[in-house]
């Protein structure tokens, strides 16, 4: 049976916080939103009266309230009612995925560049989005994560593993799919992703460590990404750690880079041996027991956990989310990093809490699709110029539901 798809609308006021409530957060009882939104059971009512008759939030089941009284009704969105494509763009390859109005991952592919020419590069991301739109009846949005500078109206003004500066990514795709098309920062993507659907969600203050070929941080304040012109360019990286540990090309000694990427854990350890070890085998390596590598491993997380501290220190964060392709060495050296941690914080501080992703490639490109969810529900989606953007309307549109409030 094709589910139909209500436009998301209001876009803002009252209604919309209501709606993104219960995308968030549910299935979620009436009792739930109005506490949360300070609303009276009144107005909850009225607000979500349309967006129940328009299609968008469904009524399901009943929770007990845990004292006299009703039971109050849970509400929920259809999470299949809408479809996300969220591409994470690296040097070789392309992954992207099909997620669901809740940023669950439905399928995944990849497809590699033969070249990093941007002609060439929007040409295999069209085929890539092409392919993942086989999966579902239809896609409402494309986003596409890049590690590096990218401005709002989706120009990557600076890549440097795609060796690109000011390439028109948004515009240029947009023009080969017909579907609108998000660009912004990977870190910023992955953040969001976690603020709203992951670890992060409904926090105030949390932070975002990515290990990795480089070293990523985000910051949410205020319930909100904080946005900087600078995001994109990887800046604690350089956050010194080893006063005696290699140069950056930056000139730094010992900066995160130097020390807790991938290549500089795993070149460490293969210049000890004498021979080539990957990551993963390094840290197989430290976990048995291997002295180089175990010594290598936990003086990397030793310095982690003075990052983490500094982060903890001067973000007072509720929670710090750590993730990447390079998560591994938080479980293969936990307790060197809360050796770390400790060692630059007051021993009356709370505990610095962690939590780690799986460190799938599919994380970023997840989080793409947030920003393209996002760009869809919050109607901020005119990145590129909206002459371009102009779609026809979707297949099963139910008719435009008036702001309430
Ligand atoms: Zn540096």
């Amino acid at each position: 049976m094709r589910i139909a798809t209500p436009s998301w609308t209001p876009h803002r006021g009252t209604a919309l916080d209501v709606a993104l409530e219960v995308l968030i957060n549910g299935p979620v009882s009436r009792a739930q939103i109005a506490r949360r939104i300070d609303l009276s059971a009144g107005s909850l009512t009225r607000l979500a009266q349309p967006l129940i008759e328009s299609g968008l939030l469904v009524e399901m089941g009943e929770q007990a309230s845990g004292h006299v009284g009703r039971p109050s009704r849970l509400l929920d969105v259809v999470a299949e009612s809408r479809h996300f494509i969220g591409v994470k763009l690296t040097g070789d390859s392309a992954l992207g995925v099909v997620t669901n109005l809740r940023a669950q991952v439905i399928t995944q592919a990849r497809a590699p560049l033969a070249s990093r020419e941007p002609e060439a590069v929007v040409v295999a991301l069209a085929e890539l989005v092409s392919e993942l739109r086989k999966s579902v009846s239809e896609v409402t949005a494309v986003g596409i994560g890049i590690g590096g500078l990218v401005s709002p109206d989706g120009t990557v003004i600076a890549a440097p593993f795609l060796e690109w500066t000011d390439i028109a990514l948004g515009a240029r795709l947009e023009a080969a799919i017909r579907l609108p098309v998000v660009v912004a920062n990977d870190l910023v993507a992955f953040t969001e992703y976690e603020r709203w659907f992951g670890g992060g969600r409904n926090l105030e203050r949390f932070a975002v460590l990515t290990l990795g070929a480089g070293i990523g941080y985000g910051l949410v304040a205020g319930g909100r990404v904080v946005q900087s012109d600078d995001a994109g360019l990887g800046l604690i990286g350089h956050w010194p750690i080893d006063p005696y540990g290699p140069l950056c090309e930056a000139g730094h000694r010992g900066c995160a880079r130097t020390i807790l990427t991938q290549s500089a854990i795993s070149g460490a350890v293969s210049e000890a041996l004498n021979r080539t070890v990957s990551y993963d085998e390094t840290l197989d390596l430290a976990e048995a027991g291997d002295a180089a590598a175990r010594t290598v491993v936990d003086n990397a997380a030793r310095g982690l956990g003075h990052l983490l501290a500094a982060i903890a220190n001067l973000t007072m964060p509720e929670l710090v989310i750590l993730g990447g392709e390079g998560v591994g060495l938080v479980s293969a050296a936990e307790a060197s990093i809360r050796q770390g941690i400790a060692e630059r914080r007051d021993p009356r501080a709370a505990e610095v809490p962690l939590l780690s992703t799986s460190g799938d490639d599919a994380e970023w490109c997840r989080g793409a699709a947030v920003l393209a969810l996002q760009a869809h529900v919050l109607g901020t989606d005119a990145q590129v110029g909206a002459d371009q953007r102009e779609s026809p309307p979707l297949q099963g549109d139910v008719a435009h539901v008036a702001p309430v409030n």
